[in-house]
């Protein structure tokens, strides 16, 4: 994976060969009655087969719709993309009608939603639902495909698929369901799978398991994953590069590790320090104080700084761009005009 914003890709970023999916500078906007709201600016990312990318952020900065403007999703006709490239197979999607992106979307590329819910019909049996894309994409026969569905029922831990194939969704539990979504969205076996916030709505033993499920099914694969979600420590032993994002734009990348010891971003600083874990256990959390800023009325300079406790008079001149300065890690990049400050204090 490799992230960029503004600038030249950064070629030393690429650690896992040719990228599957390669977004570059993308740019969205939607037309809303008070004006025109840039959703994404400039986003640029790269991931490689058997690749995990993580994509972070608050409600708000432009994680889903990076993953809507991909499968051609946004609200129509209030959103459009408005500028750069998703490149997938030597095409781009970004460039093609939305019907001719869903037949790509259909099949390599695969997503799952957080809700899984909203997204099964509660009027047919969990095995018609998982069977419907091998009968549609692959012209299968009823019994062939039902033979496909229940191999992809117990390839995803259903207990008594044999049986649980002929209940509807609401007979299952919010970690069943998910894993059901797992399996439609795996069906036809996509080489890309974007999962928006899949474990949310899930106990945090559940949430476990569901990212256990998708570590394994990528070994299996060998399929490229974009996991999206607001929790660094969800993502954090699935994902091995992440991106941040924050008002539309990606303001620190690089390998989760890295960013999780040393982060050079004050949002990511305090994305971290509002995870729970175990140091935090019987203490508090320490959630980043204000909101995300209103996308038809960006502050001056850097979007984080009505937020940031380090803003100087430049953070409100200046908008910091993605860079990576001499002894960074390779491929950590970050958007902040004091990121080697941060870096040398911790
Ligand atoms: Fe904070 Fe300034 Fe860095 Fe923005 S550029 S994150 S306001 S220190």
């Amino acid at each position: 994976m490799t992230t960029t914003q503004t600038g030249p890709l950064n070629p030393s970023t690429s650690m896992s060969g040719a990228p599957l999916l390669s977004v570059q500078d993308l740019t969205v906007e939607f037309s809303t009655a008070a004006g025109v709201a840039r959703a994404l600016d400039g986003v640029s990312f790269e991931v490689s087969a058997g690749e995990t990318l993580a994509i972070l952020g608050e409600s708000g900065s432009g994680k889903s719709t990076t993953a809507q403007a991909i499968m051609a999703l946004l609200p129509k006709p209030a959103g459009a993309i408005t500028g750069g490239k998703i490149l997938y197979a030597g095409r781009d999607l970004a460039a093609e009608p939305a019907s001719k992106v869903r037949e790509v979307c259909g099949t390599e590329i695969a997503m799952i939603f957080q809700d899984p819910l909203s997204s099964l019909n509660p009027v047919f049996r969990v095995g018609a639902q998982v069977a419907e894309p091998f009968r549609r994409r692959r012209g299968m026969g009823r019994r062939d495909a039902w033979a496909r569905a229940l191999d992809l029922l117990k390839r995803v831990g259903i207990p008594d698929a044999e049986t649980r194939i002929n209940d509807y969704p609401h007979q299952f539990s919010g970690g069943q369901r998910q894993r059901i979504m797992i399996a439609m969205a795996l069906a036809l076996d996509p080489k890309v799978l974007i999962a928006d916030e899949p474990t949310t709505a899930l106990d945090v033993t559940v949430q476990k398991q569901v990212m256990n499920l998708l570590a394994d099914l990528q070994a299996e694969t060998g399929m490229a994953m974009v996991l999206i979600s607001h929790d660094l420590g969800v993502v954090a032993e699935v994902a091995k590069r992440a991106a941040i994002m924050y008002a539309g734009r990606i303001v620190e990348t690089g390998p989760i590790r890295d960013m999780y010891d040393h982060p050079a971003h004050p949002y990511t600083s305090g994305l971290l320090d509002s995870i729970p874990s175990q140091s935090s256990v019987g203490g508090r959390l320490k959630p980043i104080v204000g909101s995300p800023p209103n996308l038809l009325n960006l502050p001056s300079g850097c979007a984080f700084n009505p937020r940031c406790p380090f803003a100087i008079d430049r953070c409100r001149e200046l908008a910091p761009t993605l860079r990576t300065p001499e002894g960074w890690s390779e491929g950590h990049q970050a958007a902040c005009h004091l990121s080697e400050e941060m870096l040398a204090h911790v």
